[in-house]
């Protein structure tokens, strides 16, 4: 009885640390989709704004530079694309940074109001483009100071002011709003748009997730900005959080720490 007791125990050890393996594995072959696919992604983002220039150069050399109507447009249109690269190679170096945990904060106290008001200036272009008014919708009649990364914070405005034009409606409304919460401010950043479906809502943060691929795709984009979004929230000790109706919109809110 005592052997066939230890052959019992055997097996389901046996067992079980196949289990684990397998899990293992999994996760490894997860991991190496993911990773293909990044790789995939960021050369197709890459590609995209370079072939662009590539275009809009060929044709100034073709005698466009001739036509000052004609250079002005392509100069524009190749910064943009210029731009486009900038900030997918800064995603890239974000991601690196804190994932290995090199990421320190510079604390300043600022106002927030100010810095929302400045990001909605730099993509009123974006907003222009799908007819969306961009505005905030309770504007504080003081400034509101908060103390954190100032830039950083520039950061994460930015991705998720882009985002609620990105999937947003066209003709329709980005809406930015403050709220007092004693210790902290929080804000609120709401669009109309596409909405994001209920399972798919815990994922929007994880590293190179993007929800409907072909979709996202057109929008551009490497599923990575929702990710350094959230590592930066919780590297100033806050919390990021969503609420998604599908068809009818999201809204993306954070606290930050008042300053004293
Ligand atoms: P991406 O580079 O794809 O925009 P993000 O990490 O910023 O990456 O966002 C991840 C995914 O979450 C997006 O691909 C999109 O499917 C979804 N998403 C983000 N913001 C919104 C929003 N405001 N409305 C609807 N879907 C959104």
């Amino acid at each position: 009885a005592d052997s066939a007791n230890l052959l019992a125990n055997v097996k389901s050890e046996v067992e079980e640390w196949a289990r684990t393996q397998m899990k293992e594995i999994e996760r490894l072959k997860e991991l190496e989709r993911y990773r293909k696919e990044f790789v995939g992604n960021v050369s197709h983002e890459l590609k995209t704004p370079i072939f662009n220039i590539q275009g809009y150069i060929l044709t100034l050399l073709e005698g466009g530079i001739e036509d000052d109507k004609i250079n002005m447009l392509y100069l524009k249109r190749t910064e943009k694309s210029i731009d486009r690269m900038i900030s997918i190679v800064e995603d890239l170096e974000s991601i690196t940074k804190l994932e290995s945990g090199e990421l320190t904060l510079k604390m300043v106290s600022f106002d927030i109001v100010k810095t929302v008001k400045e990001v909605l200036e730099m993509e009123q272009w974006q907003a222009d483009e799908w007819h969306i008014s961009l505005e905030i919708i309770n504007k504080p009649s003081k400034p509101i100071y908060v103390k954190a990364d100032r830039n950083r914070i520039l950061e994460v405005l930015t991705n998720l002011v882009v985002n609620a034009i990105k999937y947003g409606k066209k003709g329709g409304f980005v809406h930015v709003s403050f709220h007092d919460l004693d210790e902290n401010i929080m804000v609120e950043i709401t669009d109309n748009g596409i909405g994001i479906e209920k399972k798919n809502l815990p994922r929007v943060f994880e590293r190179f997730y993007r929800v409907d691929k072909s979709r996202s795709r057109e929008q551009g984009g490497t599923g990575l900005g929702l990710s350094i979004v959230k590592h930066i929230i919780e590297a100033h000790n806050q919390s990021i959080n969503l609420r998604s109706v599908v068809d009818q919109g999201t809204t993306f809110n954070f606290t930050l720490e008042k300053a004293k």
